[in-house]
């Protein structure tokens, strides 16, 4: 059959295809090391689960509301303002499938063909083809040494047809964390250009050393007309299999989005829906053990890659990833981040992700959402292989 040519244009994913293919080297027995998770590796938390029993138990396995339960949208909103300093009634909240749903929701919602989105590299694998699906054009910005961009960087990549900034604080791939400061001057530009801001704020929750996580709608009292904040509990409570993220923003962009989910999944599974409200309400300081251990091995990758000769890793703020410069490495032997890391799985069995994946074809990306051990075996066969390129 002859696909649409929508179909057509989607890129399959690279971070999917290498986790893959170590997978099946672990199926034939070989013993890889991957560092290619994008979930946490911790368990959910038992009261969550014994809340998902109790709703089959009780029977609460029909459809509901299409957006979500109205208790799970209050208790979005006591969040957003317990957390984020942001104001929202449940009008204001769709719940959808995982964050990835709500973001796709609402750049469907809110982008028309020749639209263009402004895309700060390095930036979430699937950002670009959520764009390229409602016909839009993406537009790439450079980052700064931090890997961030710059308010005077994103102003010069403005044009008449620019209708979105899709920003992502802490970052996947960087860890990187957006300061107060820094959001202010960027959310002026906005403003200035009337461009609206999709702000995905999924890691907020994972983050070390005394560094605060500001969502852009709260910077001042403009912003929350010119903003939709996307979160969900995938990581912050190790939820990534139950599927449950949110959208919080303007009601009538929240109103499209639903019609949108309406037609397309309707509700989001509705014992998910139980297990996120407890998620939510329940006891957090579950969070505080995971951000520990997090911070404990974030330190002993970032030292053990920045002992290997070749090799700059920034240390992260946020989020359980590590972007590191393997470009030192490229030449006659290596062209590029693929062929990096293909080399290194097929000859160390060590699996980490392109950054060309990412737009920035100078890093891999490697999770640290695994155990110490798993880190130091991985670093130890990373190394030497660097040695022998
Ligand atoms: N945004 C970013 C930056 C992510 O890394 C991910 C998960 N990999 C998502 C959104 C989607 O999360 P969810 O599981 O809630 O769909």
């Amino acid at each position: 059959m002859k696909l649409s040519k929508r179909a057509q244009s989607i890129k399959p994913s690279l971070t999917l295809s290498i986790t893959a293919r170590a997978k099946e080297m672990k199926k034939q027995g070989l013993d890889v090391v991957s560092f290619s998770a994008g979930e946490p590796d911790f368990d959910t938390m038992l009261n969550i689960k014994e809340a998902a029993k109790k709703a089959i138990d009780d029977g609460f396995t029909k459809y509901t509301a299409s957006s979500g339960i109205i208790e799970l949208k209050e208790a979005i909103c006591a969040k957003l303002r317990r957390d984020n300093w942001l104001d929202y009634e449940p009008k204001n909240i769709i719940v959808s499938t995982g964050a990835k749903q709500a973001l796709f929701n609402v750049i469907m919602t809110l982008i028309d063909p020749g639209d263009e989105v402004i895309i700060p590299i390095p930036y979430w694998v699937s950002y670009e083809e959520m764009v390229k699906f409602a016909e839009g054009k993406c537009i790439f910005v450079k980052p700064n040494k931090d890997l961030k961009i710059d308010s005077e960087e994103l102003e010069k990549h403005i044009s008449p047809k620019t209708k979105m900034l899709l920003l992502n604080s802490p970052s996947n791939p960087t860890g990187a964390i957006y300061s107060e400061k820094e959001l202010k001057k960027i959310a002026a530009v906005c403003l200035r250009h009337n461009i609206v801001i999709l702000s995905d704020e999924v890691y907020e929750k994972l983050i070390y050393d005394e560094k605060k996580h500001v969502s852009i709608a709260s910077v001042n009292e403009k912003m929350k007309e010119h903003v939709i904040v996307v979160n969900g509990v995938s990581k912050t409570y190790a939820m990534t299999g139950w599927r449950i993220g949110y959208a919080a923003g303007p009601e009538d962009v929240i109103k499209a989005a639903i019609k949108l989910q309406d037609h397309s999944t309707s509700n989001p599974c509705s014992i998910a829906q139980k297990a996120a409200l407890e998620a939510i309400n329940g006891p957090q300081n579950h969070i505080r053990k995971m951000v520990y251990e997090y911070k404990k091995r974030r330190d002993l990758m970032v030292d053990r890659l920045n002992r290997i000769k070749g090799i700059v890793a920034l240390r992260p703020d946020g989020a359980f990833y590590v972007f590191a410069d393997v470009s030192s490495f490229y030449g006659a032997g290596v062209k590029g981040s693929i062929e990096f890391c293909e080399r290194l799985l097929n000859d160390a069995y060590v699996a980490v992700i392109p950054g060309i994946a990412f737009g920035d074809d100078r890093f891999v990306r490697l999770s640290f959402s695994t155990g110490q051990d798993h880190i130091s075996r991985g670093l130890e066969r990373m190394k030497k292989f660097c040695e022998k390129i």
